[in-house]
């Protein structure tokens, strides 16, 4: 039966007023009722458009046709074979530019909510299963019989992770380098407990642990040792997976003023290093006050972090419209509920600061949309003499990331691609044997899920590479 509502069934969420004081998960999930009556809206289109639209090819429809019967687990199962990661793939997927921007239902009404049920399955999953350890089997017969063969994961974030689990599922022996002092990548250090509580992604480092594979945590690769000395120690591949977080800045004056600082330092700060919990003596600025410059995922997480943080007042300075903005619809919802002052056609020119050196304000002008430009978005075009000075004490900039040419300079016969990035064939090798490579380190800042399919096509490479 086919349920005909026109709309997602709704998530459950905290209230806006009281959520935005707290680090608590926003979305409450999905009941088990909410679930089966939510895939019953699948209309089981032949032609499958939501399957095409996810960057895994997760089978869709299969999977919500077992919700809709009940069968959680038979649902789970069916996403595994294509998703490493589906808690939080559930929870962080830009869905509505994947499998719902072309979900049929979508025409006349709402589409189905995939990414809900993806995370209401993997939940369930969770608390309910018993996990069946074939990896760690796996592993484990292959290194009885003495085939054990080494490989190095450079970068623990969902590239890194999803290698490495394929690679310990078909019983290599391997180890992963994480240059901070936590696993996870922009999971544990950028995407607030709010949006993807970290006992998630510490419950999926868990599984890997279990399975054998090894993690080596503080060890930046590029320093405590490079990509070719782990040859020399005996690894016979070696994927990067190292992100792009090296933030950027405007270079505009009084950008080295006290109160300035990149989203990526101040989500790090409060999330990997848990500034918003009072028994950590993390040092991050309790501002009053404060500019988040930017409209991305990035900048909503900055912003909705400062408002729980304590802040009176945060500001969205962005120099573009609502139309053009980049971050995730869900997010801008959520930031607008919670209270945050959208400064749209606005570009900061100066920051200002007292004679300590303090933030005392931020100075901008305001935009009006001109043609499109190369990206095929509308230029934003100074308004001569519109300047006007916004009253803050801190200005988080969020206005782009760029890989860290570590690697690349310290590797041997290491190529980059023309984004600047790590270069790679369709199968994720570099121009150096035995060194492959993906996600935000070759693509540049991209997604989770294209992370994490990255991960999955360099692992089957290097098997294939280990095997010739
Ligand atoms: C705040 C924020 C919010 C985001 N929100 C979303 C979202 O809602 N949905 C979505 O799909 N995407 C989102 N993204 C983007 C997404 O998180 C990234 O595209 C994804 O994490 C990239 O995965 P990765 O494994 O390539 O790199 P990362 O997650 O960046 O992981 C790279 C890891 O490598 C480590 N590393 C770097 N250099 C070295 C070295 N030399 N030696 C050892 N280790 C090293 C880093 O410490 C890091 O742990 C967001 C990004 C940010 C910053």
């Amino acid at each position: 039966m086919i349920n005909l509502k026109k709309v997602k069934n709704p998530m459950p969420e905290q209230d806006p007023k009281v959520r935005a004081r707290n680090f608590k998960e926003v979305a409450e999930g999905y009941t088990a009722e909410m679930a089966i009556n939510e895939a019953m809206r699948c209309l089981k289109c032949r032609k499958k458009p939501c399957t095409k639209g996810c960057p895994v090819m997760i089978r869709i429809p299969e999977f919500v046709a077992k919700v809709a019967e009940g069968d959680f687990e038979g649902a789970y199962q069916v996403i595994s074979e294509t998703s490493a990661l589906p808690a939080i793939c559930g929870r962080v997927c830009p869905q509505e530019n994947q499998c719902e921007g072309l979900c049929v239902r979508g025409k006349g009404g709402e589409p189905v909510g995939i990414g809900r049920l993806e995370r209401f399955v993997a939940d369930w999953h969770r608390v309910n299963a018993v996990e069946v350890d074939t990896g760690r089997e796996a592993a484990a017969e292959i290194a009885e019989a003495g085939k054990t063969r080494r490989v190095a994961v450079v970068g623990a974030g969902p590239a890194g992770l999803t290698c490495a689990g394929d690679l310990a599922q078909k019983g290599y022996d391997v180890t992963v380098f994480e240059s901070l002092h936590k696993a996870g990548g922009v999971l544990a250090y950028g995407i607030p407990e709010f949006r993807l509580p970290k006992a998630i992604v510490a419950g999926e480092v868990k599984k890997l642990e279990d399975m054998g594979v090894k993690f080596a945590t503080n060890a930046i690769i590029g320093r405590s040792e490079t990509v070719d000395e782990l040859f020399e120690d005996g690894y016979e591949a070696v994927f990067v997976g190292t992100g792009a977080g090296l933030p950027s800045f405007m270079n505009i004056p009084g950008e080295n003023l006290l109160g300035v600082c990149s989203a990526n330092e101040y989500l790090t700060r409060i999330n990997l290093m848990k500034g918003y919990l009072p028994e950590y003596d993390t040092p991050v600025q309790q501002a009053k006050r404060i500019a988040v410059v930017g409209g991305g995922n990035v900048a909503m997480d900055a912003a909705r972090c400062a408002m729980r943080m304590g802040a009176e007042k945060v500001y969205i300075v962005y120099r573009r419209s609502m139309d053009e903005i980049p971050a995730r619809a869900e997010e801008i919802h959520h930031a607008i509920e919670e209270g945050i002052d959208f400064q749209l056609l606005r570009n900061p020119v100066a920051i200002l600061g007292d004679e300590k050196g303090y933030v005392t304000g931020l100075e901008c002008v305001e935009m009006e949309l001109g043609e499109p430009d190369a990206s095929g978005r509308r230029r934003p075009v100074v308004k001569e003499g519109s300047n006007f000075v916004l009253d803050v004490d801190m200005v988080v900039m969020s206005i782009g990331t760029k890989l860290n040419k570590l690697i690349l300079e310290t590797t041997s016969e290491l190529d980059a691609n023309d984004r600047g990035g790590i270069g790679t064939d369709e199968g994720a090798a570099t121009s150096h044997l035995g060194v492959f490579a993906g996600g935000d380190a070759v693509t540049g800042a991209a997604t989770v899920i294209l992370a994490m399919g990255a991960g999955k096509t360099a692992a089957s490479s290097i098997d294939d590479y280990l095997n010739k």
